[in-house]
């Protein structure tokens, strides 16, 4: 018997393998949504072909649809991609030098401040910052101000230096006076130029740094591209530090940059203040690059808690059309596991509405355990037979639940409207039957 019975029985039963249609359509959205999230064309087109073969032919779960379950696979695929998070390399003779390139305006100088609060609490070391921006007036000024903030010490400034030879400076300082860390902030331009690289390359090979973080804004869109291929391979990274991750921006950035360098991202900057700066999470960037991160973790859920063998029962019986309170009680279970009704309603997108809609019409989770206490009030017979269940019966089952006789009556009217839909699914199914078989 495998004729189709509709969408409601789709839902429960084994469906067999994701087909190139199922994937191909949620790949869509998903197109739509990393687009979106300014994830650079090229990165786009490689990870959905990528996500495609990948998911094809994956054996689809009950209980969920085939679209929410590509949706998980896209998600696993970017959690993957993204990388997870590494920390700061601090493995090299001291004074370990650190050094920070990007952008103007990128958020190099306040990353250094903040890495270097973060080395200094964190790992106890001894932190030196310079400046090597000679460019911006008042700019080794600000590393200065920011360093009297956290408590970190800078180089002394030294008028008419250049970069080169403050870095060699600091170098110097660093190992007379015992630090364990040298971070140095360069110096960034509006855009990617020759000269700007030619300076940053200079300074690399004048100062071997152990780690060479690329600062770029997570607000850098589709130019993110463009900024980490030059820095990657004119300069050499060895992680990215993205910054303003507390704005607007959804993140696409990260996913490229990632992609094109191969580098890890190791930070995000989260706000202006000094200490606004945390480990890099792949799962929480990914569900905010994709923007779906209700239906992620809704499948998660229902992955982790829809008892297969329950739902195989279930769809059988319904199947042959013997739906009684017994079932009823298990799809409650199956609720509740899932975190009840404002669980599951929680992680549904812009659902606010609905849910106060089934709070005017008592539908909680309190109202789903007094219908369980009620159905396990019942005899096995008047669970198995819920017509038998007249007014002497109501008023037993509702004292043994300690609910109303109401309360009971409600119940059993929503078991027979649920009835009544089971039947009429299932005259649908014999009708689809009949027809393939007039057609056949
Ligand atoms: P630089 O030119 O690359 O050195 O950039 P700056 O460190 O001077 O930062 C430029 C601006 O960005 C400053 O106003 C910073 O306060 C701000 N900024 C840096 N990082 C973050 C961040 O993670 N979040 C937010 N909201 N602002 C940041
Ligand atoms: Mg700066």
């Amino acid at each position: 018997l495998t004729g189709r019975l509709g969408d409601i029985f789709d839902k429960l039963r084994r469906r067999g393998a994701l087909t190139e249609e199922d994937v191909s359509a949620a790949m869509r959205e998903v197109r739509v949504a990393l687009l979106e999230a300014d994830v650079a064309l090229p990165v786009v087109k490689q990870f959905v072909a990528q996500v495609k073969e990948r998911a094809v032919g994956q054996e689809v779960l009950r209980s969920i649809s085939p679209g929410q379950q590509v949706i998980k696979i896209v998600h696993d695929n970017l959690v993957e991609m993204l990388g997870e998070g590494v920390e700061i390399n601090l493995n090299a003779a001291a004074p370990v030098p650190i050094l920070m390139v990007g952008l103007q305006g990128s958020g190099k100088t306040t990353s250094t401040a903040k890495i270097a609060l973060r080395l200094k609490t964190k790992e106890r070391k001894k932190v030196l910052m310079a400046s090597l921006d000679v460019r911006r007036p008042a700019a080794q000024e600000q590393l200065k101000v920011l360093g009297e903030q956290v408590g970190v010490a800078t180089l002394p400034i030294v008028p008419g230096q250049d970069p080169i030879a403050i870095a060699k400076r600091a170098l110097e300082t660093g190992r007379l006076e015992g630090y364990d860390v040298v971070m140095l902030d360069t110096a960034g331009r509006l855009s990617i130029d020759e000269e700007l690289m030619a300076e940053v390359a200079a300074v690399r090979d004048a100062t071997k740094p152990a780690e060479t973080l690329l600062v770029a804004d997570a607000m850098t869109g589709q130019d993110a591209v463009t900024v980490a291929t030059n820095f990657n391979d004119k300069v050499g990274i060895t992680g990215i530090m993205l910054t303003r991750i507390d704005g607007d921006a959804r993140g696409g950035a990260a996913l490229s940059m990632r992609q094109i360098t191969g580098k890890p991202i190791k930070l995000l900057g989260t706000g202006e203040k000094i200490d606004e700066l945390e480990p890099f999470h792949p799962d929480r960037i990914a569900g905010r690059i994709l923007g779906m991160g209700d239906v992620v973790s809704l499948v998660e859920k229902a992955v982790e808690t829809i008892d297969k063998e329950d739902a195989e029962k279930l769809a059988r019986k319904m199947e042959k059309g013997g739906f009684d309170l017994d079932d009823m009680a298990m799809q409650m279970k199956q609720l509740r596991k899932m975190g009840g009704m404002s669980g599951l309603m929680g992680m549904l997108p812009g659902i606010g509405k609905i849910k106060d809609q089934m709070k005017d019409a008592n539908i909680d989770d309190g109202m789903i355990k007094r219908q369980e206490a009620i159905i396990s009030s019942m005899t096995k017979a008047e669970r198995k037979t819920p017509d038998i269940i007249k007014a002497s019966r109501r008023k037993r089952i509702a004292a043994g639940s300690g609910t109303s006789v109401q309360e009971v009556n409600k119940l059993l009217k929503q078991f027979e409207t649920m009835r009544g839909m089971m039947k009429q699914v299932q005259k649908l199914g014999k009708k689809g039957l009949m027809r393939q078989g007039l057609q056949g």
